[in-house]
Order: structure tokens, then C-alpha cells, then sequence
């Protein structure tokens, strides 16, 4: 286990600065033109694979830094150039965990480099999940998967809802039932491979923030992929499927499960992200408090702005501990006994809104308008409280963790 200390080593350092470059130089130039398209910024995302942001290696390397801070560091740089450009970039590695959390060592050999193309030629991929009938309560998820044995094909049909990159997409990695008595349990994923017929794009969204990630509806219309496409394997379902049965005539799993655990080792990335959104915000307000005059002098000068932005710096500094002290027991192991994970996404989301708000009120007038970036940094910041558990379901896992009671 990593030595405890507050301090990133050089090649952490180095790192960040590397990536606090792309996001200054890169990213935040391109943020607003990005933001107004509403369009997935291609050239950007090409720009990050060429110099190796945009790729598994990068995010492998980083997760594997035995202190856990290499993804928070990483999140809060990349959202901190702007959410909406950082999300296409990174939005990819929500597919590519789902591979190699579930995925045989073929099907990551497989899918997770057609998932991000190369340089010359880069692709994204998407994970679908929410349905319409399905967010918070991902157990009423009615997207069904058959099995048809003579072909040995799965046949896919439902609606997803929400994709990042769902319809843009070369891999799509779709979460579907494969057993309907089981609830979340009889739940698995698969692959659909690149021009898989019966695959389209519903409604493209248009949002209120986060604009230059594309987020869609994703139609299942007879989706036939051919049974090495089942995440894991046929052998492995059909286990899991026989251990979860045997439970549910047993009255029931009292403990929590495995992918609760997933939840609260992935929720910090996302805690950093807002971070990273909330930092960039606090920023541009500082440095507007202390160079625009009121009154004969700077506004910092009077306590009303200046104890906002202490109390914004205090917010930032505590979410990112938060978001550091998860990341770091996921990286050990250490069991996550008052919901520590869902803990720093919390903070650090409502830290993200809060702060973003107070930004606007600092520059005024000017705030409210896009010739600054904070109201971008508004609008982006709302969906930290939304996407991968909204703030209501962190406070119940938090609060039925602390109470020692199952989460569903
Ligand atoms: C921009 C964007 C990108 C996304 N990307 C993806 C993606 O790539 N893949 C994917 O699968 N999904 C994605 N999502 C979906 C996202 O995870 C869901 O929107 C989220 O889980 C909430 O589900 P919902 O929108 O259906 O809200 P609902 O579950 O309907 O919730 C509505 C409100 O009710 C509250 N609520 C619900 N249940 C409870 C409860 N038990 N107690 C208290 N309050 C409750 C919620 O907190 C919320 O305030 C994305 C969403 C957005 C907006």
C-alpha cells in the first residue's frame, strides 16, 4: 500500500501539467464554438489520441497509479478545459469498463481498440443502460435479450435512453434482460458490433449544459449478435444466473452486492469532473473580483464578494479530499463502509452547482451572458447532480449503507 501523504509525487505532477496544458491550450479555446454546435467535436477528440489522451492506455496507466489519484487527476484537468468537450473524450471509457469489468480477455482484445479507433481514424463508444421506464431503478429495465440456441445469436429489442455517443457509436455495449424473475440480477451485457442491422439512433437530445457530448435515445429493433458477443460468456451467465435463482428461493440477498462496490469505486471520477467544473469557475471569478472596480476599487474588496469566493475555494478544496480519499480505498481495497464513493460524488456535484451560481453573481451582468464562459460552466455543472446516481439516490445509498440496511 502507498505511503499516506497530501502531496502528488513529480511524475503525478508531471502528468497534470501535461494534461492542464491540452485542457488550456486545446479544450478551453474550443469550448464555447463546441458548446453552441451542440456537435461532437471530432477534431478535438483526434487532437487527444494524437498526443495519447484519447486511448486505454492513457486511462490504464492512470488507474493503475497505486496512490488512485491518477483518474481524479486526470478528470479534473480534462473538466476543467470545459465538461462538454472532456466528456466526449472520456465517454468512451464508460463502454470500455464495461468490457473489461465483464469481458473474457478475447472480447477486450476484441472490441475495446475498435472502441477507440487510432489517430487517423477515431471512433467512440457508448454504454446504454437508462431506458425510459428505467433511470434511478435500473431493475425496471424491460430491454430483453433471447437466446437462440440453433443460432447461437442473442436477439436484442428495447429502447435505451440517454447514450452517451448511443447511435454515433462503433461499439455499443447494451445492458439488457436476460431473465425477468431476477430483477438486477438477471441482468447482462453485450457487444453490438459496428453496422449491426436493427441498431439506430432515436432522438438526439438537446440539452441544457454538457452540449458538445452527444447524448441520444438508441432503438433495438431485432438485434441479432452472435453469441460471443455476450459479455463473459454463455458458461458464466448461466452461473450466475443458477447462484442468483438459489438466493431468490432463499428469501433474498441480505448483503450488499458486487456492483454496489463498482458504484462507489467509479463515483469519485465523476465527483473529480465536477471539481474540475467547479475550480475553472471559481477561477474566472477571482480573477474578475480582484480586476473589475466598483466604487473606486476592486469588488474583492468588499467582504460580500470576497467571503463568496473563500467559502467557494473552501467547498472546491473539501470535494476534491473527498473525491482523493474514495479514490484512494477503491485503490486499496478498502471496503466502503459509510458509502465513501457516493459520498465525494454528493459534495463534489452540489460543490460543482453552487459554485458555478456564485460565479455568475460575482461578474454581474457580464456573468449572465456568454461572452464569459461561467455560464456555460452553469449550465454543464447540472449534470453532475443527475448522471451515474442522481444526488437523491447518493444520499440513500449513503444513508441505508450507514444504517446497515440492503440498498434495494
Ligand atoms: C447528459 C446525460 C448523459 C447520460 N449518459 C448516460 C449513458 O451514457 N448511459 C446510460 O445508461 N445512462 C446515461 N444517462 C442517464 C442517467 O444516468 C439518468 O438520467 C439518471 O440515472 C437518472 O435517471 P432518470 O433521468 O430516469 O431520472 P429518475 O430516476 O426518473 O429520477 C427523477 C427524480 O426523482 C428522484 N428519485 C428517483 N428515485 C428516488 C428515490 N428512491 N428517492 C428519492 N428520489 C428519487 C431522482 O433523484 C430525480 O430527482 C445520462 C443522462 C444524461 C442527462
Amino acid at each position: 500500500m502507498a505511503e499516506f501523504t497530501m502531496e502528488l509525487n513529480d511524475e503525478q505532477k508531471e502528468v497534470r501539467d501535461w494534461l492542464h496544458g491540452f485542457a488550456a491550450d486545446v479544450i478551453r479555446p474550443a469550448a464555447a464554438e463546441w458548446d453552441e454546435r451542440e456537435e461532437t467535436p471530432w477534431p478535438v477528440i483526434q487532437e487527444a489520441a494524437k498526443v495519447g489522451i484519447y486511448s486505454l492506455d492513457f486511462y490504464a496507466q492512470q488507474y493503475f497509479d497505486p496512490t488512485g489519484l491518477g483518474i481524479p487527476m486526470a478528470m479534473e484537468e480534462l473538466f476543467w478545459g470545459d465538461a462538454g468537450i472532456a466528456l466526449s473524450i472520456v465517454g468512451t471509457g464508460l463502454a470500455a469498463v464495461g468490457v473489461l469489468a465483464n469481458g473474457t480477455e478475447e472480447q477486450i482484445g476484441t472490441w475495446i481498440p475498435q472502441m477507440y479507433g487510432d489517430a487517423n481514424d477515431v471512433k467512440v463508444a457508448a454504454f446504454c443502460s437508462s431506458e425510459p421506464d428505467a433511470g434511478s431503478d435500473v431493475a425496471s429495465m424491460r430491454t430483453r435479450a433471447v437466446y437462440d440456441e440453433a443460432k447461437d445469436e442473442w436477439v436484442l429489442n428495447g429502447t435505451k435512453t440517454w447514450a452517451t455517443n448511443g447511435g454515433i457509436a462503433n461499439v455499443h455495449v447494451v445492458v439488457a434482460v436476460v431473465d425477468p424473475e431476477l430483477g438486477s440480477k438477471g441482468h447482462a451485457s453485450f457487444i453490438v458490433p459496428p453496422g449491426t442491422p436493427g441498431l439506430s439512433q432515436g432522438q438526439k437530445f438537446k440539452k441544457h449544459g454538457i452540449r458538445a457530448s452527444h447524448t441520444a435515445e438508441v432503438i433495438l429493433d431485432n438485434v441479432r449478435v452472435p453469441g460471443s458477443c455476450l459479455l463473459g460468456g454463455k458458461e458464466k451467465l448461466d452461473e450466475r444466473l443458477a447462484r442468483a435463482r438459489e438466493k431468490a428461493r432463499q428469501g433474498g440477498e441480505r448483503v450488499k452486492n458486487a456492483a454496489m462496490a463498482t458504484f462507489e469505486a467509479s463515483r469519485p471520477a465523476v465527483g473529480a469532473m465536477a471539481v474540475g467544473t467547479a475550480r475553472a469557475a471559481y477561477e474566472v471569478a477571482l480573477d474578475y473580483a480582484t480586476t473589475r472596480e466598483q466604487f473606486g476599487r476592486p469588488i474583492v474588496d468588499n467582504q460580500g464578494v470576497a467571503f463568496q469566493l473563500a467559502d467557494m475555494r473552501t467547498s472546491i478544496d473539501a470535494a476534491r479530499l473527498l473525491v482523493w480519499r474514495a479514490s484512494w480505498m477503491a485503490i486499496n481495497g478498502k471496503p466502503f463502509t459509510a458509502a465513501e464513493g457516493s459520498m465525494s460524488k454528493l459534495f463534489a456535484s452540489e460543490t460543482a452547482k453552487k459554485v458555478t451560481a456564485q460565479a455568475i453573481q460575482i461578474l454581474g451582468g457580464n456573468g449572465y451572458t456568454r461572452e464569459y464562459p461561467v455560464e456555460r460552466m452553469h449550465r454543464d455543472a447540472a449534470i453532475y447532480t443527475i448522471f451515474e446516481g442522481t444526488s437523491e439516490i447518493q444520499r440513500l445509498v449513503i444513508a441505508r449503507t450507514l444504517a446497515g440496511v440492503p440498498i434495494r
